[in-house]
């Protein structure tokens, strides 16, 4: 059994099933997070993990105990919430001790954790200020104090870097992952930013509509999607269309272009028509670079970003995003001109629904 289970879980608000079958393993010292739109569920399940919310149905043990029907302070979980949360009448040391406070640890344990817990977040220097007296970067960093000064054996955090600016976000993301490798910690983190979710986990588990539609590494994630809805939803995506010419030999057409796949298309029929994807980094309008792909197109859309060109060349029903490197010894490409895409056919996935 995982340290982190939760099998079967189901959870309806009146008539409405927000969490439906959900199912998870998470080993000791992992670090997952959960992905998906506004409203599939996500907060619900970390909220019954923490024991916030009751589920309908399905069972969640942690370290082997089934905790369903502990209350959250006797699960030996921390939490760290997106709105900071803090105590504003208490100062950075007294918020980070509440908990030790609580289950009535000795002045001497306290006064040694709070300091062992502002050093982790670089804040020692700021233990006697309030929250209003710190930045939004900083009480998230005390926040997580509070949430690790109990040693809990699993840290759940809502959404904790949203209200933050891109900037910080990007730097207290790096910190949360290497405060948590160094713990060891077995971490659940809450989002809906795709790219803060592959940069830190281990692994991700996709979430729509109360379900996990794919649980897998960040680079699984996104190079092997399990639907169109994670395709879709994990990063820029190229979503073509294409006719099945041969089933068997895993031909397709794609605008009037013969396309030999990387396997064959067992379950499809002839004309048979089929949703494809295509990463924008997997095609290059390099000549030199050619793969074993190259089709015919012309240049429709030029978004000049600084060090990338992103570029769209339509191929007649379907177009294609690509990124081309700035080159400061050659002027962009022109809307209008003539080229030739290419890629290799094993980057075309075909998506399943
Ligand atoms: P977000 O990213 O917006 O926080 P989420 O994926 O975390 O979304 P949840 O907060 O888990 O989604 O909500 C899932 C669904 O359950 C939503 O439709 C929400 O309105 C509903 N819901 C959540 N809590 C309650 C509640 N206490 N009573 C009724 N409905 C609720």
């Amino acid at each position: 059994m995982a340290f982190l289970e939760i099998s079967h879980l189901q959870k309806s608000f009146g008539t409405n099933q927000v969490v439906k079958d959900f199912n998870l393993s998470i080993e000791k010292g992992e670090f997952v997070s959960f992905l998906g739109p506004s409203g599939c569920g996500k907060t619900t399940v970390l909220r019954m993990v923490a024991g916030f919310e009751v589920p309908t149905s399905g069972t969640i043990s942690i370290d082997g105990q089934d905790v369903v029907n502990l209350k959250p302070n006797q699960r030996n979980i921390g939490m760290v919430f997106q709105a900071y949360a803090l105590f504003p009448n208490m100062t950075v040391a007294q918020n980070v001790a509440f908990g030790l406070r609580v289950s009535k640890k000795s002045n001497a344990e306290i006064d040694a954790t709070v300091t062992e817990m502002l050093d982790l977040i670089r804040l020692g220097h700021l233990s006697d200020r309030y929250p209003y007296q710190l930045s939004g970067g900083q009480q998230q960093r005390v926040a997580l104090a509070r949430a690790l000064a109990t040693k809990p054996q699993v840290l759940l955090l809502d959404e904790p870097l949203s209200a933050l600016d891109a900037k910080i976000r990007v730097s207290l993301r790096e910190e949360i992952r290497a405060i948590q490798q160094k713990l060891g910690i077995t971490t659940v983190f809450v989002t809906h930013d795709q790219e803060e979710a592959l940069s830190i986990s281990d692994r991700i588990v996709v979430m729509s509509e109360g379900r996990a539609e794919q649980i897998g590494t960040p680079f699984d994630i996104y190079n092997r999607p399990a639907s169109r809805f994670v395709a879709s939803f994990v990063g820029t995506l190229n979503l073509l269309e294409g006719k099945v010419d041969d089933a068997k030999k895993g031909v397709i057409d794609l605008d009037g272009n013969r396309i030999t796949l990387a396997q064959p298309l067992s379950g499809h029929k002839k004309g048979e028509m089929l949703a494809l994807a295509l990463r924008p980094e997997a095609v290059t309008i390099d000549p030199h670079k050619a793969r074993d792909t190259a089709i015919e197109g012309t240049i429709n859309d030029v978004h000049f970003l600084g060090s990338v060109i992103r570029t769209r060349v339509s191929l007649g029903k379907n177009s294609v995003s690509l990124d081309m490197f700035n080159n400061p010894g050659s002027p962009p490409p022109a809307r209008g001109e003539k080229v030739r895409i290419s890629f290799a056919a094993k980057d075309l996935l075909v998506l399943g629904e």
